[in-house]
């Protein structure tokens, strides 16, 4: 059987698989967030009760929020302390008897998308996450490339560049600072926050995504501009991200993910921004939303 964790800052969740990655249970408990040892023994009795279960040694994957540094095994996860720059792989597999792996939440989503049935068929998949941040994953012949230290995919922290800054306007494109320290990070401006941020800076007026998305589909002239320009600064966007990966396929997910209209304007307005022998890959919804993290972290010992 396949374990997949999805560790979160308030919930820790085991889902086990079977070999084709169907779930086969599931459980949650409350994330211990300040005591390390806490925090081990949580995940220590989630595999043993259901190594018990079924009656074997199942595989252990845990997607993170964050993530664990391969040279030196060491967790960056700051939103759980308890966990945070700690050994995590070392210890939880001392406790388990057998290898832990672990990976970006991000990875863990387009490696749940890769190994779907109709896209196991594809090479490259790109997981492009429009949450409450801008992230990504990329998968190829079924595994996650995640760099030399865990870094790779972070596509939330490539920056703004000439033609995203000509189309907000040079001076008066609005400039924000991310989580990372940097400032014009894509996660500020491709997010659901950043939809919103900058519909208020553009168009002078504090609405939901949700609300924006209403108005532009009741063809309300500030929302129709504000999206074809949002798509335009996608495009920008994901045509670099696409020139660097060429990916097969890419499958968005997040909140932002259910506006059905980029499935037929970012197709469109890519072109423009590829070299003129690109194909613009296949853009699709993700099809597990939120049992994407627990599959794609069982699919850590899948091999294609
Ligand atoms: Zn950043």
């Amino acid at each position: 059987m396949l374990y997949g964790f999805d560790i979160g800052g308030t919930k820790i969740e085991l889902a086990v698989f079977n070999e084709k990655l169907e779930k086969q249970y599931s459980e949650r408990v409350d994330t211990p967030k300040e005591n390390y040892e806490q925090w081990l023994n949580a995940i220590v009795q989630l595999v043993e009760k259901a190594d018990e279960k079924f009656g074997c040694k199942g595989t252990v994957g845990l997607g993170v929020p964050g993530f664990v540094n391969h040279e030196t095994g060491i967790a960056e996860i700051t939103n759980i302390p308890a966990a945070d720059n700690q050994p995590i792989l070392r210890d939880l597999s001392e406790r388990l008897g057998r290898e832990v792996r672990a990976e970006n939440d991000a990875n863990c989503f387009a490696l749940s998308e890769a190994w779907d049935s109709e896209n196991q068929q594809y090479p490259c998949v790109l997981g492009l996450i429009l949450g409450t941040g801008f992230g990504g994953g990329l998968v190829f012949n079924g595994k996650v490339h995640s760099g030399q230290t865990g870094m790779a995919g972070e596509l939330g922290h490539l920056q703004l560049n000439y033609h995203a800054l000509k189309l907000l306007g040079w001076d008066n494109a609005p400039i924000y600072s991310c989580g990372c320290g940097n400032r014009a990070c894509l996660d500020t401006y491709l997010s659901g926050r950043g939809f919103e941020m900058l519909y208020r800076d553009l168009k002078g007026e504090n609405l939901s995504a949700k609300e924006i998305i209403q108005r532009f589909y009741a063809s309300e002239q500030s929302a129709v501009e504000f999206v074809e320009l949002f798509v335009e600064l996608a495009a920008i966007s994901i045509g670099n991200i696409i020139t660097a990966l060429d990916p097969h396929v890419i499958v968005l997910g997040g909140g932002l993910s259910n506006f059905d209209h980029l499935y037929e304007a970012l197709p469109k307005a890519l072109p423009a921004h590829l070299m003129r022998s690109a194909n613009v890959p296949l853009i699709k919804k993700a099809k597990y939303g939120d049992s994407g993290g627990v599959r794609g972290a069982a699919a850590l010992f899948l091999v294609k």
